[in-house]
């Protein structure tokens, strides 16, 4: 028998799902530790200038990033690396006490210029992508809508993806994630940094209760103000300043409530 060749790192695979386009296999990824099966999706934007830049570093070895899939502007669907596998996308972070975010989810990488970019707007040909390859792999495994996350819900101090641009409404209103309607702007802060007391213990409660990574400190600090503002980011995007006013209150508990109600 001859000898076949020399396996590669990066040995391409069957797509998980039938809206792959086309396979780019990665060679960053590892074995899931735990749960065994992943319970929750995370949505990022590349923050990259193309497509195909972002397709090479997140294929690049040195890089030591990926992600499961990545959706071009026009609405091509990528896959990088098989769902069973742990991706390298969501970093130090933190969901419902999980901290081993990557081992939990499938990534999702989005073609966006980003914040450093002028925070383009997302074509919706590529929404329509980002949603039906959601659905599929929510119903596959059964993955909450409330568990359809940003990257910056679980990295506020680090990571803003992807972006207050992004029409979680639109997702929302095909069927992927849970979203409720934001109160209407009105007021000022009620309370600054600093500012202590059971009406802060209660946001910061609110806050974890839903699924961040909050400490319960009683204060208003600097780590519940950049928690509060990756809340508004995706749930109350018209203002995003780490303010707590009357409507991002608001918003926050309809939210809570909805996803107490919720199946
Ligand atoms: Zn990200």
């Amino acid at each position: 028998m001859t000898p076949g060749p020399r396996r590669e790192m990066t040995e391409s695979f069957p797509a998980d799902s039938p809206l792959v386009a086309r396979v780019r296999p990665s060679p960053n990824h590892g074995e899931r530790r735990r749960p065994a099966r992943p319970d929750c999706l995370i949505l990022h934007y590349t923050g990259m200038p193309t497509f195909d830049g972002a397709l090479d570093l997140l294929c690049d070895p040195r890089s030591e990033v990926s992600s499961h899939y990545a959706i071009g502007e026009q609405g091509e669907i990528v896959q990088l690396a098989p769902e069973a596998r742990r991706a390298w996308h969501a970093g130090v972070g933190v969901w419902k006490g999980e901290r081993d975010l990557n081992s939990a989810s499938i990534g999702i990488e989005i073609a966006n210029a980003g914040h450093e970019g002028g925070l383009p707007e997302f074509p919706r040909r590529q929404i329509d992508a980002v949603i039906a390859l959601c659905r599929d792999i929510a119903a596959r495994h059964a993955i909450a809508p409330a568990r359809i996350l940003a990257h910056s819900d679980i990295a506020p101090a680090r990571k803003r993806d992807p972006g207050e641009r992004f029409p979680w409404d639109a997702l929302a209103a095909a069927g992927v994630g849970l979203w409720v309607p934001p109160a209407p702007l009105e007021g000022e802060a009620l309370f600054g940094l600093g500012h202590e007391g059971p009406h802060v213990r209660a946001l910061q409660a609110m806050l974890g209760l839903y699924g961040y990574g909050v400490e319960m400190t009683g204060v208003f600090d600097r780590p519940t103000e950049v928690t509060l503002a990756a809340f508004q980011r995706h749930f109350r995007p018209a203002r995003v300043d780490g303010a707590p006013d009357a409507s991002t209150l608001k918003t926050l508990r309809a939210l809570i409530a909805a996803e107490t109600g919720s199946p």
